[in-house]
């Protein structure tokens, strides 16, 4: 028996339908049977491998990339070294490893990481192992310095709305019950304010997606790295403009029934990078695929020089995860990676202006 689903049809029944943002929210990070909130969901045995799982590489590379945009804006002291969503702590694990080498680096570092779920902070604070991490709820109170943030798959779980075109108005999905059962419903038409411009680029009974959480981020982030310095990496799966249903719930490595099992399934959408882009002050860089940013960052190499010390199954999985990260019909094309950066700056190695 699934309590969360209990609770959520009760709810229903208690005050009608509920928009869609909220139940993935509720979903996700409900104190008690949320997601995220509750467990540690990722690797072999749980629901899905994420890039930094994947290999060591990934966080190496992108460490770097962030630590020579830090030497190119002058090396400013001391700094802030941030990871949205961070997960397990294996992608900052391997960003400070890394990143030690680069002088002055970590004398002028102060690490922040913003996380919503208790249960994955501590396991966060396990694999760092380190006294001096500050964690955050959200991105406002970070201090007034320059800041050096990335997030691998945090947009894509952050809460999104869903409406289909009809005419010059837009119908909302939301989850209803029926029949005793969680089941999507559609609102009266509505007109949306902010998705005039949708209304240019879609047809009637077109599925749009917009995340309001997600364009609030991306305008803090942005007003921060173009006040302070710094450089912000987006990397997720997605695309410059999202359109059709891109909903979608991951439970043990396969897709499942969003409405199935609330809480038991990991639940996230495709993110619109131009939505992004249009909300932050800074200037930000054309979308680079995957695979391309860790070639150009040297991800070859760096997987030769690896090989080196490793031999049978070992060196077969890390060569597989080389393939895994970069090729095109793998993950290399379906995620992308996005950096803001102040105006008049050079994007971090790896991207295009
Ligand atoms: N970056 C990690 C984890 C991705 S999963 C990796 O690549 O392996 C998404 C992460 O974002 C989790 O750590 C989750 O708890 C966190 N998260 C999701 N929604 C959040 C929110 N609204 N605020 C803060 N953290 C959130």
């Amino acid at each position: 028996m699934n309590g969360l689903r209990q609770r959520l049809i009760a709810q229903i029944r208690a005050q009608g339908p509920m928009p869609l943002a909220q139940f993935m929210t509720t979903c996700l990070m409900h104190p008690e049977h949320g997601y995220y909130a509750t467990r540690d969901p990722f690797g072999a045995a749980g629901d899905f491998t994420t890039a930094p799982e994947i290999s060591q590489m990934f966080g190496e590379l992108v460490g770097l990339s962030l630590a020579q945009c830090w030497l190119d804006q002058g090396a400013p002291a001391p700094f802030i070294l941030a990871e949205a969503g961070p997960g397990r702590g294996t992608m900052m694990a391997d960003i400070l490893r890394a990143t030690k080498a680069v002088p002055g680096f970590h004398g002028a570092m102060q690490l922040h990481l913003i996380e919503a779920s208790p249960t994955l902070r501590r396991i966060q604070q396990k694999t760092l192992g380190r006294g001096d991490v500050i964690w955050h709820e959200g991105f406002d109170d970070l201090p007034d310095l320059p800041l050096y943030l990335v997030a691998n798959e945090f947009f894509d779980a952050l809460p999104i709305r869903q409406v289909v075109r009809e005419g010059g108005f837009w119908r909302e999905r939301s989850v209803g019950v029926k029949d005793g059962n969680l089941s999507f419903g559609l609102s009266g038409p509505l007109a949306i304010a902010g998705l005039e411009p949708r209304l240019e680029d879609t047809q009637d009974g077109d599925i749009v997606e917009f995340c309001s959480q997600a364009q609030a981020a991306a305008a803090v982030i942005g007003q921060h790295v173009e006040a302070m310095g710094g450089a912000a990496l987006i990397i997720d799966y997605g695309d410059w403009r999202s359109l059709g249903d891109t909903f979608q719930a991951l439970e043990n490595h396969a897709a499942a029934d969003p409405l199935a099992n609330p809480g038991q399934a990991d639940l996230t959408a495709h993110v619109d990078f131009a939505a992004l882009a249009d909300a932050t002050p800074s200037a930000y860089s054309r979308l680079t695929p995957q695979g391309v940013f860790l070639e150009r960052l040297g991800i070859a190499q760096r997987t030769q020089a690896l090989a080196a010390g490793l031999s049978g199954a070992a060196l077969e999985n890390h060569l597989a995860a080389h393939r895994r990260l970069t090729h095109g019909a793998e993950m290399g094309n379906l995620f992308k990676v996005m950096a803001f950066y102040p105006k008049g700056a050079a994007p971090p190695p790896g991207l295009n202006p």
